[in-house]
């Protein structure tokens, strides 16, 4: 455990709840579905919806989530501006892949009606090689289906040429948000960010579909260079960004210029899956305590000086 586990261990749930608000639609599939709406609408935001959860360990649990998500796939009208992410293990690769896969299919044989992409988010590395053979399977027999792949990690590029070898994957490239030990992955967010820039490369070379994932404008610039310069078609590659991290101008900008943008929308039944997400975006991310609480500070600041203004108005 590093010194921001234990410092975002510490913090009690309720201010955990506090600084959750922006990155988490709400607490129903309604609410979520609401906002995927309301982005598509008025920013043009293409949004991709999870509901929040992941470790499952016990199968009497596994079929509550798997009934969530059909339920999600029967509520999407439809998927050209929505599609649906979830944690394997929310299906059960950790307990047994094939009940896993199971369920996958459900899924999938649910969402191809409708058009509705299903992408397969990456959890922590014990479950690397699974949810890449799961996900190599699965191409087998579905096209609408995607999954995530990790620059943090050393093996990376050696799992490009070993899992997507044949077909034409649909990747979202991301830096990967658990802590890894140095054994296995970089420990610099420069040398994660080279690794992403070579591994769009790889991924585009290979004729692969990648969605760059990451709020690093900079980042993204220079990937969407390469893919200009290795002239990579339009519809080969997306931007995607988390929910409430602020980056409207940069999405607005890339909008404008004909490149989809997808929000990752996340809603929990729960609250105990909620902490964990955003937990693990405040160890990484401990700068979003300080945004919040600006945030917070100027609401308060806002409302009292609002307040005045109607005082002395009355
Ligand atoms: C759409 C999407 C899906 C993802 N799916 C997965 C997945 O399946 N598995 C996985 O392991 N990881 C996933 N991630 C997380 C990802 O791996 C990174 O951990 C996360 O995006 C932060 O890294 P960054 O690339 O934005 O770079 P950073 O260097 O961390 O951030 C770049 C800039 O953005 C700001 N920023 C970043 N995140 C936040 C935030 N939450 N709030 C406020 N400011 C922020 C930083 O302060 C910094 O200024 C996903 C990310 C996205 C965008």
């Amino acid at each position: 455990m590093g010194w921001r586990d234990k410092f975002v261990a510490l913090i009690p749930n309720s201010l955990v709840r506090l600084f959750a608000g922006p990155y988490i639609a709400g607490n129903s599939l309604a609410v979520a579905l609401q906002r995927a709406e309301q982005l598509w609408k008025t920013e043009g935001l293409q949004t991709t919806l999870d509901l929040l959860g992941e470790g499952i360990q016990e199968r009497g649990d596994i079929q509550q989530e798997l009934d969530e998500y059909l339920h999600m796939i029967e509520s999407i009208e439809s998927g050209e501006f929505v599609s649906v992410s979830l944690k394997p293990t929310q299906m059960g690769l950790a307990i047994d892949p094939e009940l896993c896969r199971i369920n996958l299919e459900k899924l999938l044989d649910a969402a191809q009606a409708k058009g509705i992409e299903i992408t397969l988010d990456m959890e922590e590395s014990d479950y690397t090689s699974a949810t890449l053979s799961m996900y190599r399977e699965l191409c087998q027999k579905y096209s609408h289906v995607g999954t995530v792949l990790q620059s943090r990690l050393f093996r990376t590029s050696d799992d490009v040429e070993e899992y997507l070898e044949g077909f034409k994957a649909h990747i979202r490239l991301c830096i990967g948000i658990y802590i890894e030990p140095s054994a296995i992955a970089y420990t610099e967010k420069r040398e994660m960010k080279d690794n992403f820039y070579r591994l769009a490369r790889k991924l585009w070379e290979r004729g692969h579909f990648v969605a760059i994932a990451t709020h690093d404008e900079e980042l993204i610039r220079r990937c969407l260079k390469l893919a200009e310069e290795m002239e990579i078609p339009q519809d080969r590659y997306e931007v995607q960004m988390l929910l409430g991290v602020p980056r409207h101008e940069i999405q607005q900008e890339l909008r404008k210029q004909g490149i989809p943008v997808r929000l990752y929308v996340p809603y929990g039944t729960t609250w105990d899956h909620a902490y964990a997400y955003s937990r693990r975006r405040l160890v990484e991310n401990p700068s979003i305590a300080i945004y919040v609480a600006r945030n917070l500070l100027q609401q308060i600041w806002h409302f009292l000086t609002g307040k005045q203004r109607k005082q002395i108005h009355s």
